[in-house]
């Protein structure tokens, strides 16, 4: 018999999971429901008059297999391009410091390189991180932010490790657990590491040599319509997945969209949604308690990109963009000097730059319109730059919920989950960006991951 899958969500995870299947169970009929009227959800690639701009995800880990990977299947390689070697600078106290080096995830495997971030008094203390004992209980988790305060100082949170994951994450490093998000310094201190010093010292100097960056010329567009064609899936934009029902051993999904509302029937589902959504799709289905519990005590931020293309005349620093430190009172998050950071795209006729907005429980600035959002961006330029820009294109794009808090115990409370969907809901799958993890990779890795259980399943 020839299986029927329902993919509901057709951003990264969702297209990955259907081109998946599409490998592995070649007779499937394969529909994708995705309620907006564009395929890709957080990887958006927009059109500017001198060419693509993101306006979502711009780039990915690309040490990590998953990205690359996909890539090459797909025969995108040609399009592969990596960032320059220029790198960014931190705002703190009104002044631009550069990134310093030999860090990980903004903790440092030498203190004495963050000599022009911290005062005197704060460096002394970061150093006594060393002879401070550590307890540390093998595969244990804790909260990365609080656990970094305690030995560095508070100062190498605010200025280095809240920076450097507000990007990500948009939520403080105090909600987010080390092994979730730096799982190899996790494993390093699993493995004996005396103290968070040398367990990223120990990091640092296992790095290979090579960009650890990629993103594709053109555009993650390119991605999103390499997966949708290869599936082969029927798509429906426009279709939101309301209700799923267990019906026997098989699903009815409840859709409204454009053509009004119809039901959708399925052997096997995958589920691929944003936690918010998702959470009351499954438990709806079906008494999941676990599911239920775990899903809805993932807190979720949103956030705002302006993306303007400005004229050459602004004198931009020369650097790849701006994390901006916690203590400083400004209401931006970070800027990407996009053009700067990617040689590929500095030929276009203006700079192109990204300022970002938005942290976990600081929405006010989110309340702005559109053009006030735009205002600020423009305003953050001029302060940075010494005049104001001329802006010749500019876009804002909102991202409601999108980037979730992976907090202390989640990869356990996920595998909780999926125990409880396998003997509740057997035949439906949950990915995306808040089981396995945030980021381009681990949203792949998570849906092809799904999407061949979901193959053995049906092929036992
Ligand atoms: C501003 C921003 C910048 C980022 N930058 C990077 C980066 O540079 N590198 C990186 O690795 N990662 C980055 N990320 C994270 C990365 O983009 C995401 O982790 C990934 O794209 C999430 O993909 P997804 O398919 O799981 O979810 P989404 O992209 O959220 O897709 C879910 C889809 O489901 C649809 N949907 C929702 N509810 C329903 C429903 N009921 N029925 C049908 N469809 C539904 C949505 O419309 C959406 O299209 C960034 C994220 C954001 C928001």
């Amino acid at each position: 018999m020839r299986p029927r899958i329902a993919v509901v969500g057709g951003g990264l995870s969702g297209l990955t999971a259907a081109y998946q299947l599409s490998r592995d169970l070649p007779d499937a009929r394969i529909t994708v429901l995705e309620a907006s009227e564009r395929l890709g959800g957080a990887l958006h690639t927009a059109d500017f008059p001198s060419g693509p701009m993101e306006l979502g995800a711009e780039a990915f880990i690309a040490r990590r297999p998953e990205a690359s990977d996909l890539v090459t299947e797909l025969g995108l390689t040609g399009s592969l391009r990596h960032p320059g070697t220029l790198g960014p600078a931190i705002l703190t106290g009104g002044r631009l410091v550069p990134m310093p080096a030999g860090t990980m995830m903004g903790l440092p495997s030498e203190v004495t390189a963050l000599s022009g971030l911290l005062s005197t008094a704060e460096l002394a203390r970061a150093a006594r991180e060393t002879d401070l004992p550590l307890t540390w209980e093998p595969g244990g988790d804790v909260p990365l932010g609080s656990l970094v305060s305690q030995r560095f100082g508070p100062a190498v949170v605010a200025r280095l490790v809240d920076p450097m994951l507000g990007g990500v994450y948009a939520a403080p490093s105090s909600g987010l657990g080390l092994r979730q998000v730096v799982p190899g310094l996790a494993q390093a201190l699993d493995r004996g590491a005396p103290n968070l010093t040398a367990a990223a010292r120990e990091l640092v100097a296992q790095r290979r040599p090579g960009p650890v960056f990629a993103t594709l010329d053109g555009g993650y567009r390119l991605l999103v319509d390499a997966l949708a064609r290869s599936s082969g899936a029927l798509v429906r934009t426009r279709a939101t997945c309301t209700a799923l029902h267990r019906v026997g051993s098989r699903y009815s999904l409840a859709v409204t969209g454009d053509g009004g509302a119809w039901v959708e029937e399925a052997d096997l589902v995958v589920v691929a949604v944003p936690v918010p959504r998702a959470a009351p799709l499954l438990t709806t289905a079906g008494g999941l308690d676990t599911a239920d519990r775990a899903l809805s005590g993932i807190r979720t931020a949103s956030s705002a990109v302006v993306a303007l293309e400005v004229d050459r005349a602004l004198d931009l620093p020369d650097r790849s963009g701006v994390l901006v430190a916690t203590d400083e009172d400004v209401p931006f998050k970070a800027i990407t000097f996009t053009s700067r950071k990617w040689p590929h795209l500095d030929s276009r006729p203006g700079h192109l730059v990204r300022v970002s907005f938005g942290r976990l429980d600081d929405d006010d600035v989110l309340a702005s319109d559109d053009a006030a959002l735009t205002r600020m961006a423009e305003s953050a330029l001029a302060d940075l730059c010494g005049s104001a820009p001329l802006v010749l294109h500019t876009r804002v794009r909102r991202w409601q919920d999108a980037l979730a808090e992976i907090g202390p115990g989640h990869d356990t409370r996920i595998a909780e989950v999926r125990a409880e969907l396998a003997a509740r809901l057997p035949g439906v799958e949950l990915v995306g960006g808040a089981t396995e993890g945030v980021g381009v990779p681990a949203c792949i890795g998570s849906a092809r991951a799904a999407a061949r259980r979901l193959a053995a399943k049906w092929q036992d």
